[in-house]
């Protein structure tokens, strides 16, 4: 058996880091990532590098070790510094205003961007070194995310037997569209240096091999999922990300949590609640969700004053243009909305625009009626999980988009497209006259999935599938 451990390699990890005057003090962050894969660190031990949100010099690199959690060490928080430059060229830039919409089929959006492009590479390469020199060649260094994925090239220049696994936590195109970017070639060829690549879906998984051959110029098996290049193999995989569904069913099941949502439902009011949680991004689809709602208020008015529609947008990025003007955009819309459909001071569309805590947040799933998810385009979103396990009990009804990672999964949710404000508004009427029986028959096909393939079995399978028993899991389930 290897002695290697395991080191999780991602933006942002499980703790921020602040100064103070008594020294530096780590505040645990929230993010879907770090839920997920604290869990899985936390089990298995091992290193955890990352940016811990604290700012040096572009010269600086390897940051604090802390173990962590607090009191109960179970794996070391290994952070690495950054400039405020470089974060904001490389983070804000390349990642969020060139990959991201790119990845998301919005290419007008995608700025190429020569400075951020260098600032890229150059952060990829620091963490390299940062890994280089706080792990050891035998450990098997997992990478995460859109952010770091040239990390796994930097890594093997040194240390060419390294075992590298990358997981993409966003959707990734049709080669067609990566084929834009003008640095695509060499991104994609250093993706290659990770000996197993992981999507959330079929779809991603083949886009990516497609892009490997036609962009990279790579020899790809389809049916084995296996990418050939300079005697290198690398393994392609979908394996859609999990829940930690135990802790949301024990929060939906808290007498405080029951209590929070009936007072939520009160202070609403009428006849159903429906529910929308995202960050507020243009992917996500609010804007087109509101249009929706015009459409059904427009057009079904027996349903005014009986539907209220409660959106929780949570800040993010809002150092970006995008994001300002969309925020604006969807401010404007609610007003609208409410101005023209309020009826007998049954106001239609709450909006909040904060983060909630999870009990908030799982207090506002128990209250709806039914949950909207109807991203325009997102890689998985666990908001859709995460409903179906606080309502396994009730009656809820999720209504997902097709074009949400997680479809390819759920199908017993009720689908609508997005970009059509008529089919949606449909299918919200059908959820909201769904029979009972009915909502509990769907429910319950949902939450086999969602239990069943839940974040345990996700690391399962894709430690299977990277290192087979070489790192024997220390989980029994
Ligand atoms: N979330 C949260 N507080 C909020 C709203 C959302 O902690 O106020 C969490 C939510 O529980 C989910 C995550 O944020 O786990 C969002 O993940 P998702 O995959 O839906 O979208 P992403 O933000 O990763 O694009």
């Amino acid at each position: 058996k290897s002695n290697g451990q395991l080191v999780i390699v991602s933006n942002r990890g499980a703790c921020t880091f602040r100064e103070t005057s008594q020294g530096v003090k780590g505040i645990p962050s929230v993010s879907g990532l770090v839920s997920a894969l604290e869990p899985v660190v936390a089990r298995e031990g091992g290193v955890w590098v990352a940016w811990g949100g604290r700012f040096g010099n572009e010269g600086d690199e390897t940051g604090i070790s802390c173990p962590l959690p607090e009191g109960d060490p179970k794996y070391v928080f290994q952070e690495v510094m950054l400039a405020p430059r470089e974060v904001d060229l490389y983070y804000n830039g390349f990642a969020n205003s060139c990959l991201w919409p790119l990845c998301h089929n919005f290419i007008e959006k995608s700025v190429f961007e020569e400075q951020y492009w260098q600032a890229y590479c150059q952060v990829n390469e620091k963490y390299a070194r940062v890994i280089l020199r706080t792990t050891k060649p035998q450990d098997f260094i997992w990478i995460h995310d859109y952010h770091l994925a040239k990390v796994p090239s930097y890594i093997r220049r040194f240390r060419t037997r390294a075992r590298i696994s990358l997981f993409w936590h966003i959707p990734f195109p049709p080669a067609e569209i990566f084929a834009v970017m003008p640095w695509a070639k060499e991104y994609i060829s250093d993706m290659l240096d990770a000996e197993l690549v992981g999507f959330h879906t079929q779809n991603y998984a083949q886009n990516f091999l497609q892009a490997a051959e036609e962009i990279a110029g790579a020899k790809v098996d389809y049916v084995s999922g296996t990418i050939y290049r300079e005697r290198k193999r690398t393994k392609v995989v979908a394996l859609p990300i999990g829940i930690n569904w135990r802790e949301f069913e024990s929060l939906a099941g808290s007498a405080e949590v029951m209590q929070r949502a009936a007072q939520i439902r009160r202070s609403v009011g009428g006849d159903y609640m429906l529910v929308g949680v995202d960050r507020l991004d243009y992917t996500k689809g609010i804007l087109e969700r509101l249009q929706a709602l015009a459409w059904l208020f427009k057009n079904c008015p027996q349903y005014r004053g009986k539907v209220t529609f409660v959106q929780i947008a949570v800040p993010s990025r809002t150092d970006t243009y995008a994001y300002q003007e969309l925020r604006r955009k969807i401010e404007e819309t609610v007003g609208r909305i409410n101005g023209a459909f309020t009826e007998n001071y049954h106001v239609p569309v709450r909006y909040l625009f904060k983060s909630l805590s999870k009990e908030e947040l799982v207090a506002h799933y128990l209250a709806a009626d039914m949950a909207l998810v109807t991203p325009v385009k997102d890689g998985l979103n666990l908001v859709a999980k995460e409903y179906v396990v606080t309502n396994a009990n009730n009656t809820g009804v999720l209504l997902l988009s097709p074009f949400a990672g997680a479809a390819q999964q759920l199908k017993e949710a009720l689908q609508a497209n997005p970009f059509s404000p008529r089919e949606t508004a449909e299918q919200i009427i059908a959820g909201l006259e769904m029979p009972d029986a009915e909502k509990k028959r769907r429910l319950k096909a949902l939450n086999n999935v969602v239990r069943n393939q839940d974040i345990d079995w996700w690391w399962e399978q894709l430690r299977l599938n990277w290192l087979g028993d070489v790192l024997q899991s220390r989980y029994v389930s």
